[in-house]
This record gives structure tokens, sequence and C-alpha cells, in this order.
């Protein structure tokens, strides 16, 4: 079959591959039907994310149950699901408690498209077919009325938004939200996330050259700041709820000073090394909530596509262009700041 693979960055290519099969009784295999680009994946192919190719590309999918194991009963061939991209198990000590970022039974970090995370590969979701294991536990329905494209990235960017905003909402009387974003989706969703819940002031805030995402966030209804460079400013004000989304160490920094008294500070950006300092006293005083992690992916899914469903905010407004998964290679590195791939196989 085929499958989107990296090489290195700037270079994408499609292999032939031999296609996945159920190997234990509570497998599933999925077609792809829409995967959308992860900040990450933008972030690999333009140098300053993941390395270490060959490895398989691709992991926000929705797609369709084509088999399944004979152990499996919450779904069957036909129905539309979403794909987690991250593996787990549902029944560990950790599953169980919701930290499906961290499955005991699989493989520390296990997760599609991204090898170098976990050492393993899983396969990735620019595949004509993904192997699903633990399929009554992973696979999410997508509702009748979401197109495929709208949650493809349900797991990952929307959730990793959704989590930096929606669970601290109701810790204060009327919201203010800092977005740091870094011109990518992620940034983008906060700001939808933050309306929906009711945020009484959004500002989006971006580094450097600025672009797209500033332009769409004040459509959303945010105030937006370009900050030519966050080093020489103190902070953009005193918020509730700050987000760092900005992928920049003076990014994260600025977040931080600017979450005000008792406020709630989330970063979602991945750190590449150990040295970021932390301003200890100023945080201590304030009573600042710093929350650093890898999203709960699984976990979060159902609450996402219920409110997506529902009308409550609309990631597709975040979707720069759809491409055909058959130009995925050529139209990973769009600037744009969201891609969703359409499959066009069939
Ligand atoms: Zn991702
Ligand atoms: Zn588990």
């Amino acid at each position: 079959m085929r499958q989107l693979t990296f090489i290195e960055p700037g270079k994408l290519e499609w292999w032939d591959v031999p296609a996945p099969q159920i190997t234990n009784a509570t497998d599933a295999i999925v077609r792809p039907l829409a995967v959308a680009r992860c900040d990450l994946d933008y972030a690999t192919v333009r140098g300053t994310g993941l390395q270490g190719g060959p490895f398989a590309f691709g992991h926000e999918c929705a797609g369709e149950v084509v088999e399944i194991g004979e152990g499996v009963t919450s779904v069957k061939p036909g129905d539309r699901v979403i794909v987690p991209f991250q593996i787990s198990c549902g029944t560990c000590d950790h599953c169980r408690q919701g930290w499906t970022n961290s499955c005991l039974t699989v493989t520390r970090g296990a997760v599609y498209g991204m090898k170098p995370i976990c050492g393993e590969e899983f396969g990735g979701a620019l595949s004509e077919l993904m192997h699903v294991p633990f399929a009554d536990h992973m696979l999410v329905p997508l509702p009748n009325n979401v197109r495929p494209e709208v949650l493809a990235g349900g797991s990952d960017n929307i959730a990793d938004a959704w989590r930096t905003v929606a669970p601290h909402m109701e810790k204060y009387e009327n919201p203010t939200v800092l977005v740091v974003g870094s011109g990518r989706g992620i940034g983008l969703y906060a700001v939808q996330v933050a309306f929906a819940h009711g945020a009484s002031r959004v500002l989006y805030a971006e580094i450097g050259a600025g672009g797209e995402a500033l332009r769409m966030a004040a459509e959303m209804g945010a105030e937006v700041q370009l900050v030519p460079s966050a080093a020489d400013l103190k902070s953009l004000g005193s918020f509730n709820i700050a987000v760092d989304s900005s992928g920049d160490m003076e990014g994260l920094k600025l977040a931080i000073r600017s979450t005000g008294s008792n406020g709630t500070c989330t970063s979602n950006s991945v750190p590449f090394d150990n040295a970021v300092p932390f301003p200890m006293t100023a945080m201590y005083t304030k009573g600042i909530s710093f929350h650093t992690s890898r999203v709960q992916g699984r976990a979060l899914l159902p609450q996402i596509v219920e409110e997506v469903a529902r009308g409550h905010f609309h990631p597709e407004q975040v979707t720069t262009r759809e491409a055909a998964f058959s130009e995925a290679a050529e139209a990973m590195d769009d600037p744009g700041p969201k891609i969703v791939f359409t499959n066009d196989w069939t």
C-alpha cells in the first residue's frame, strides 16, 4: 500500500509498504478518510521539529473501519471513526485515570506518524490503511453530522488547544485569556475554545513576523498583537488564563509574565531542551499554576466531539486549505495555519 514517508526536512516520499493485518482479536484496520497536518508536522518538514527519518508520516486522522478482530464489539466495518494519535489500551492504571498519553501497556510515548518520539514504527495516517490495537477503546465514533475533515485533528491539535483553556474557565468570574501563538492551528483553536467557553476578553499575540493567523484570530473576535521581540516586553497585561503555543522560549516567558493573580498558564509548545528559567518569585507571589504535558488525546476526545457536533466551536474555520492525499508530499509545507488532506484514492 501507499505510505507517505518522511525522509528528512523538505523531503517526503511515497513508499510502497506491506498493508497492516489484524494480528490480535482486539485490533481493527482503518482506512483514513481525512488527515490533518499537525503543527509539529509542519515544523518537522521545515527542519525545526522531529528528526530521524525515514518514518511513516501523518497522525491526525478520521477514517472508516474496514476490518475488525473477532473480539471487537464497539465498531464494525463501514463505521466512521476518529483515530487517536496516541496509542493507549484503556485498561491499565494510567489509562483508567485518563492518562492516555502514557499508557503502561504499550511502548512509552506510542504514537502514529512520529517514530522518533517512541522509537517504534506504528505506521502513519497518510497511508491507505492503519492498524489500530485496542479498537474498542481507541476508536471514537464520528457523529453523522460532522465531516471527517473537521475532526481529523480531534485528539491532537484541537484537544491540545481545548485543554489549555476549557478546564480552567470555571475558576474565574469573567475569564480573560491570552494566547501566544506561532501562526499555526493550535493557537487559533485556543481562541475559538476561549470564546465558546465564555471568555470576556481574548488576546492573540504572535512573536516575529506575523501572518494569516493574526488576521484569522481578529476575525474570530480576538484582540491581536504582533510582538516583534518578546524579550523586550515586560508583559501583555494580566490574564486569568495564559496559553503558550509559541514554540519559542521568549514566548513562553512572556506568557508566564502575562499571567495574572492566581492565574493558570499552560504551555503546549514542545520544548526541545530543559533550560527554561522560571521566574519563581513572581510566580509564587502571584500564585500562578503552570501546567505542561503531552495532551491526553483519547481521554479528551469524547468531550471535543460532543462540543463540535453541537456547534459549540468550529475547527473547520481554522482550516486554510483542503488538499488531496496525493498532493500531501508537496502541500505539507504550505505556510497556512492548518492544512487538511482528503482521501482521493477511492
Ligand atoms: Zn501532533
Ligand atoms: Zn493503558
